[in-house]
């Protein structure tokens, strides 16, 4: 599977040469040009690594590198237009794998790209370091993440993975979860429970394939995963 790579960078001919590098290198780059597009990139599919200017219109890099990481473990290269050793050294505290100075060639940038990506395909990743808490549950958006990536989820979805990770490890029975979406039109039946549980495993497979993070208790109900 080729990488999917976000490319952070609002000057359109810098952007174009490290597009047209990496995907010449066997990445799947994706493009946007300011601080807000790439979080909504980011919110939107799973990224491997990011690239990122460190001068956008709307956001600092150093700032917008804080609040990726806030949710995401996902590998960062700067790109900057100083040399300046400050920078380097904010750069690398706010934990970026690597760092160029522009101009640079983009054939270089994409080496370094593949450099970052096989040593966090060879080393325990922070995200699977971080493995007994792979949920973020934001409240005030009715959103989680699910090992630094956003899910998807319908109300009846974002409801029942709640009530399950309010309790790791307890089996909830069919008739505990209706109770817990007493008020959802969405969920009338123990049958309706059933569907709507297998889709949003389907949706975290569709993340993490190597691991099953609900499990089925015959005759009983439904359980999240207690120890990853
Ligand atoms: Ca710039």
């Amino acid at each position: 599977m080729r990488p999917t790579v976000l490319v952070v960078e609002d000057e359109p001919a810098v952007a174009d040469a490290i597009v047209y590098a990496l995907r010449t290198d066997g990445c799947d780059p994706v493009h946007v040009a300011s601080g807000a597009a790439a979080l909504a990139a980011l919110g939107a599919r799973p990224v491997q690594l990011v690239v990122l200017d460190v001068g956008l219109p709307d956001a600092n890099g150093f700032d917008l590198c804080r609040e990726i990481r806030r949710s995401h473990e996902v590998p960062i290269i700067f790109l900057t237009a100083r040399s300046e050793e400050t920078d380097r050294v904010v750069g690398l505290e706010l934990g970026a794998d690597d760092y160029v100075v522009k101009p640079f060639s983009p054939r270089e940038l994409s080496a370094r790209v593949r450099a970052v990506l096989r040593r966090a395909a060879a080393q325990p990743t922070p995200a699977k370091a971080a493995a007994h808490r792979p949920f973020d549950i934001d409240e005030q958006r009715h959103s989680v993440r699910y090992f630094g990536q956003a899910l998807d989820l319908t109300r009846t979805e974002y409801r029942l993975l709640t009530a399950l990770l309010r309790h790791p490890g307890w089996v909830l029975s069919r008739a505990r979860l209706l109770e817990e979406l007493w008020d959802d039109p969405g969920a009338t039946t123990e049958r309706a429970i059933d569907s709507h549980i297998k889709a949003l495993r389907a949706k975290l497979r569709a993340l993490r394939p190597d691991l099953e993070a609900i499990e089925t208790h015959r005759g009983e109900g439904y359980s999240l995963r207690e120890r990853w």
